[in-house]
């Protein structure tokens, strides 16, 4: 941090704007693949940026490309849904907002993963990035992605996205944390889990409460099933492999003196070897099985599998160029090397694998560090984020707008121009 940086000249100015722009998004917030709105916003603002835009890409996917000479190829991406969940920071910008469900049921939603910072940040970058053309080299694709909640990338790629635009060299991303603003986390290799969501409807024989002799109740049955679960991770697998198993929805009944004939369960399931993500598969389907049959149910369960994420890998020699212009750009102190074990999962190395190109991503921290009072960084890089701090998906979850809008877009520049600019340190 010992120059004025080329590409980050004029941001302070930007600011106002960016600040109003993510309180705007976080105040309308979309499911996946319905992000419209943010869609259309965001292609305005890249046209009046002077960026070629494409709109409708994998569904409501954005993308823009902005060339300055001949040089390399940087791929940015962010991504646009936000989540089911009613929101609850008390923020005045706090969500309202409801929506419509794959299965046609109105959810309130919000903006509880931060994919509105990353928008925020990514149209802050790619305004800096047209502002300073004469500062860098090359071709950006900056690429504003729906439904990561749901893995909507390969919805983007296999929309013709290697045809239609510049192939990459180096394809970024990076996702707001509960972490103190100012944390940046990366490593090389294994970044995020594998994520693997599993559909299980269990068959009972409903009838009247008064008479469960005559019935076989899926409540009950989904209750065995639910607890038998949590054996998996604590008694199956072994101590030193990352695996967690979660069972996120349970749906019966309708009423305190019916039994139902059916009763619903979603799980996700999250690994980081393939072993072990086969392991979790065959005792789900052998516990859910067995206390099925343990039931007396009329009928075998059905177990459907949907939203499958792959594990999320780090280009080594990529992401040590993209950690050197972190610390460069914001202060060696700041850039600190996750450890592995990361069970979030992601859907951005899809981008990589697809185009065959390596890829970096990394975490800012979004929290406020008054949260954090007591610990060190290095304390939250050994034992993690605090139970206490809300996290992603959780509706207290809320991001500090700054300075992490400005962290985001100063990553974003730092880590991109390591390609684009001539002397790499030019983001300084
Ligand atoms: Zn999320
Ligand atoms: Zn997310």
């Amino acid at each position: 941090m010992t120059s004025t940086p080329a590409l980050l000249s004029g941001l302070d100015e930007r600011l106002p704007d960016l600040l109003a722009l993510y309180r705007d998004l976080h105040a309308h917030p979309e499911l996946s693949f319905r992000e419209t709105r943010t869609a259309a916003l965001v292609a305005a603002r890249l046209r009046a940026q002077g960026w070629q835009v494409t709109e409708g890409v994998g569904g409501t996917g954005v993308v823009g490309v902005l060339t300055s000479g001949p040089g390399p190829v940087v791929l940015l991406r962010a991504d646009m849904d936000a989540l089911p969940v009613r929101e609850e920071t008390g923020l005045p910008y706090a969500s309202t907002a409801t929506g419509i469900d794959p299965d046609g049921n109105e959810v309130p939603v919000m903006h509880a993963c931060g994919h509105d910072m990353h928008v925020t940040c990514l149209l802050g970058a790619t305004g800096q990035l047209a502002a300073h053309r004469d500062a860098w080299h090359g071709t950006v694709v900056a690429v504003f992605q729906p439904a990561e909640e749901v893995g909507g990338a390969p919805a983007v790629l296999e929309d013709g996205f290697a045809d239609r635009f510049p192939h990459p060299d180096i394809c970024l991303a990076q996702h707001v944390a509960p972490a103190p603003v100012g944390f940046l986390g990366l490593r090389p290799g294994q970044v995020m889990a594998a994520s693997d969501s599993l559909r299980i409807r269990l068959f009972g024989r409903g009838g009247h409460g008064s008479r469960p002799e005559a019935t076989v109740d899926p409540v009950v049955l989904a209750a065995a099933v639910v607890m038998r679960l949590q054996t998996v991770v604590s008694r199956e697998v072994a101590a030193d492999r990352t695996a967690v198993l979660t069972v996120g929805s349970l749906h019966a009944g309708t009423k305190e003196n019916i039994i139902p004939d059916t009763a619903d369960l979603s799980i996700n399931i999250r690994s980081t070897t393939p072993a072990v993500r086969d392991q979790l598969f065959a005792a789900v389907e052998r516990i859910v099985r067995a206390e099925a049959a343990a039931s007396g149910a009329p009928k075998e369960p059905e177990i459907t599998r949907f939203h499958s994420f792959p594990v999320t890998v780090n280009d080594d020699e990529a992401t040590a160029t993209v950690r050197t212009a972190l610390a460069d750009a914001l202060g060696e102190h700041q850039v600190f090397t996750l450890p592995t074990g990361v069970t979030g999962s992601e859907d951005f190395g899809a981008f990589g694998t697809a185009l065959e190109t390596p890829s970096v991503y990394w975490f800012f921290g979004g929290t406020d560090p008054a949260e954090f009072a007591g610990l060190s960084s290095a304390d939250l890089v050994t034992d993690g984020i605090p139970p206490r701090v809300p996290a992603n998906h959780s509706p207290l979850f809320a991001p500090v707008p700054e300075p992490t809008v400005t962290t985001g877009v100063r990553a974003l520049l730092a880590a991109a121009g390591a390609w684009l600019c001539a002397a790499p340190r030019a983001v300084q």
